[in-house]
């Protein structure tokens, strides 16, 4: 359509991230409110081709039906090579956010959430679309609690200058066992199940309140976390908590072997979530 970024007025921000900044926006016409994502260009040449990746994925998901997704209405791109997309506004932000705000999430409402994103997991990678970003931060939610998965690599094209884990548990301490060691951890098998080893962790995180490879309150030190992942024992609930449904569920996701681990089809059917349906 014709529509054109000049068409829309800024109203609040909606946060910012490493990628860019999010606004929310309304059509100056039609009233519709929306979210608009502004990423400005960085001339480094590797972010410039992963840009290109990204965008073609962004274009795919332009066409994407699935209501587990953010829907992504059109991608403008400036003469200077700067970015702006036009999304789906979630007014309920973040799961993140949710958590803070509201604490814990029950077992009920995790399965609830569980069977939303993957859903869209599962969307994703009959579309052979690996997120790699999987996160609490990165699942957007409304009033009708609907759970959407965001960002498809965005936010790490550009403005990931130097240090990748730059922000509080941020992008690696969800990265599952193969990406930091391919050889021991069948990182081969294939990629998506990196997704559903984040997926588990975010689970866990949004159960307990706290990032499960950390003690409550504990500050992330990178090096011992990586080698928590890569040679400790899979993260699991403490002693006593969590039913056995959910305590098997999130067993499936973090096995540390990519092999091993369930699919997003197969974890649709597992008790946990069938049995809540
Ligand atoms: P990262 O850079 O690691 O991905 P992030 O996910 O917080 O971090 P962005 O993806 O840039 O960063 O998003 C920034 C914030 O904007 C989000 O945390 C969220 O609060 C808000 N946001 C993003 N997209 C939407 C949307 N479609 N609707 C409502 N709020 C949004
Ligand atoms: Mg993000």
């Amino acid at each position: 359509s014709s529509l054109s970024l000049s068409d829309f007025t800024k109203l609040t921000v909606l946060g910012s991230g490493s990628g860019g900044t999010v606004y929310k926006v309304t059509h100056k016409q039609n009233g519709g409110v929306y979210a608009l994502k502004l990423i400005s260009s960085d001339p480094n040449p590797t972010h410039l081709r992963q840009l290109c990746r990204e965008k073609e994925i962004l274009r795919r998901m332009i066409s994407s039906d699935s209501p587990y997704i953010v829907r992504c209405h059109r991608v403008f791109e400036k003469s200077d090579g700067d970015l702006a997309i036009l999304m789906e506004h979630m007014d309920g932000g973040t799961l993140d956010h949710t958590l803070k705000k509201e604490g814990t999430f029950s077992e009920p409402l995790l399965a609830n959430v569980a069977y939303q994103i993957l859903n869209g997991l599962k969307y994703l990678h009959s579309h052979k679309i690996v997120h790699r970003d999987i996160k609490p931060s990165n699942l957007l939610v409304n009033s009708k609690w609907e759970v959407k998965i965001s960002d498809f690599g965005v936010g790490r094209i550009m403005g990931r200058t130097l240090d990748p884990c730059n922000s509080y548990v941020g992008t690696c301490a969800y990265m599952s066992p193969e990406r930091f060691d391919p050889d021991t951890y069948g990182g081969n098998y294939n990629g998506y199940a990196a997704d559903i080893w984040s997926l588990g962790l975010t689970l866990m995180e949004l159960y307990l309140g706290y990032f499960p490879f950390l003690l409550p309150g504990q500050r992330p030190d990178w090096a011992a976390l990586m080698c928590a992942i890569c040679f400790g024992d899979p993260p699991t609930l403490p002693e006593g908590r969590g039913s056995e449904d959910f305590r098997s569920f999130v067993s499936c996701c973090l096995q540390k072997e990519a092999a091993q681990r369930w699919s997003a089809a197969q974890l649709l059917s597992h008790p946990f979530i069938s049995k809540s349906r």
